[in-house]
């Protein structure tokens, strides 16, 4: 409350399209997303792309998709109005330029005609004599004095450095709590590069204070910066937004999460046939947890919830099991009918056609159903599904077993009780086995385990009557005749 005005929360997400999303950064935007939702906020998607060698399009159209399919949904962003646009950093240059330049006017910043060599030998130099390398004015304008006349005639610009005033500094971090930065942690930085592309840490000061942003929510590698960002707010009197750190994401050796712990995309999990909701829900607990150690929860409960006194200080540990594990759960609470659009791009066209996928709908979703106990990925229907559309090798030695406890015999006798059913459905399926069961006086075991392995060629998977019903009478008596002709 600021007499009597309630303050609008603005969070937002400041992507660099450098690479695919990562687990790591869907993280930040969704505990930004849903601090803003929390408090009926603005939750606001800024792209970074001043890294002009580094960005590229296909990286923010990706980027943009991801966060759509996560449900991350922006208020403010390139691609929609929004009264503090444009949300592209390099549709803002000239914002820079003049911010660098009201610096420079008031002496706060200063401009220096050094290559970038010229200041990589400076620091060279500040390094041998065993120092950290914080560069003062007076060094770098030294520097200047050789190039200035050389950069005025050949047109070239300066870069501009920031006076960075020498004081502590504290902190006062959402998750890390009161950080403390010495006089000397850091000396004068570049905001404004001669290539007239501003440098991180002032681009990020400049537009969140213009776009009004009231919380900074990011990961903790930004921390050490952010002493240099709360210089710049102070130099131009920007109010100070209050800042998060999250904490790095760890793979189950405490190592930093890559690679070698599985797939670390966004992308990576979409292909593999997650459901955003199971992936949404995994990372909101890497780093916050439910008030009441609740697991399983939908985005709009985490939005009624999510504050920071539950995000924890300590690195988070990412395991892909779990993760995996809880994607399962969320197929086998899917509906039908979404189960059957979200299986659509893993089997069409792969298995079945356009045309096919639509007239076999019903048998589509059935079959999937009854293999969702087993699937922890939709991307492991194709090979799931075989079972229905592949004949299983006849094993000998399954054959030998059979004979000899006496079930040949009853086989036949099934393969006549499925060959009188009228109707053929499930109930009368289940009739008939259970009748060639009892007639036969064989144990109810010794009947249907090799009835499995000979229809299905596996020892376990879908409820068998199921299973029989869905390939058809004339497959199952197809597979069972092949078994018994050997
Ligand atoms: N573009 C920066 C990054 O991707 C943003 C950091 C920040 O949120 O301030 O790391």
């Amino acid at each position: 409350m600021n007499g009597g005005i309630v303050m609008e929360i603005r969070t937002r997400f400041a992507p660099s399209p450098t690479g695919y999303l990562h687990v790591g950064g869907a993280r930040t935007a969704l505990f930004s997303f849903l601090y803003a939702r929390r408090h009926g906020g603005k939750f606001i998607l800024r792209i970074e792309d001043t890294d002009l060698e580094r960005s590229e399009k296909i990286f923010e159209d990706q980027l943009l998709d991801d966060l759509k399919w996560l449900g991350l949904n922006w208020d403010e962003g390139p691609d929609t109005d929004g009264s503090y646009g444009p949300y592209r950093q390099s549709d803002r240059l000239e914002v820079y330029r003049q911010f660098a330049n009201k610096l420079v006017e008031e002496g706060k910043a200063y401009e220096v005609y050094a290559e970038p060599d010229d200041i990589g030998k400076l620091r060279e130099e500040i390094l041998a004599k065993s120092q950290a390398p914080h560069y003062t004015r007076e060094m770098l304008e030294k520097l200047s004095t050789e190039k200035i006349d050389e950069y005025k005639m050949s047109g070239k610009k300066p870069a501009i450095y920031f006076s960075m005033p020498r004081k502590d500094w504290i902190l006062n971090d959402l998750v890390k709590g009161n950080v403390n930065f010495t006089e000397d942690s850091t000396g004068d930085f570049a905001i404004m590069r001669s290539s007239g592309l501003p440098t991180y840490n002032f681009a990020v000061v400049v537009d969140d204070a213009l776009m009004k942003i009231t919380h900074v929510i990011r990961g903790d590698d930004h921390l050490s910066n952010t002493v240099k960002q709360m210089a710049l707010y102070e130099s131009f009197g920007f109010p100070l937004p209050a800042f998060a750190h999250l904490s790095t994401i760890l793979g189950p050796d405490r190592t930093r999460l890559s690679k070698r712990h599985g797939s670390t995309s966004v992308g990576e999990y979409r292909k593999r046939g997650f459901l955003p909701e199971a992936l949404v829900n995994y990372l909101a607990l890497l780093g916050w947890s439910h008030p009441e150690q609740k697991e399983m929860m939908s985005i709009e409960e985490m939005e009624k919830l999510f504050d920071f006194d539950r995000v924890s200080k300590n690195p988070a540990v990412y395991d892909e099991k779990k993760l995996t594990w809880m994607n399962g759960r969320y197929i086998r609470e899917v509906s039908d009918e979404r189960l059957y659009e979200l299986s659509k791009p893993f089997i069409v066209p792969k298995m079945f056609s356009e045309e096919e996928y639509v007239s076999n709908k019903k048998w589509i979703i059935q079959s999937i159903k009854s293999l969702k106990t087993e699937l922890e990925e939709l991307s492991q229907l194709p090979e799931k599904m075989e079972i229905f559309f592949v004949k299983p090798e006849v094993d000998h030695d399954l054959f030998v077993n059979v004979e000899k406890a006496g079930v040949v015999q009853a086989y036949k006798v099934l393969i006549d009780l499925y060959e009188s059913i009228e109707d053929w459905n499930v109930e009368k399926i289940t009739e008939a086995t259970k009748k060639a069961v009892k007639d036969s006086k064989i144990k109810a075991s010794d009947f249907y385990h090799p009835l499995r392995k000979i229809l299905t060629g596996k020892e376990s998977g879908p409820d068998l009557v199921e299973f029989i019903f869905l390939i058809g009478r004339e497959n199952t008596i197809a597979r069972l005749r092949k078994f018994l002709e050997g």
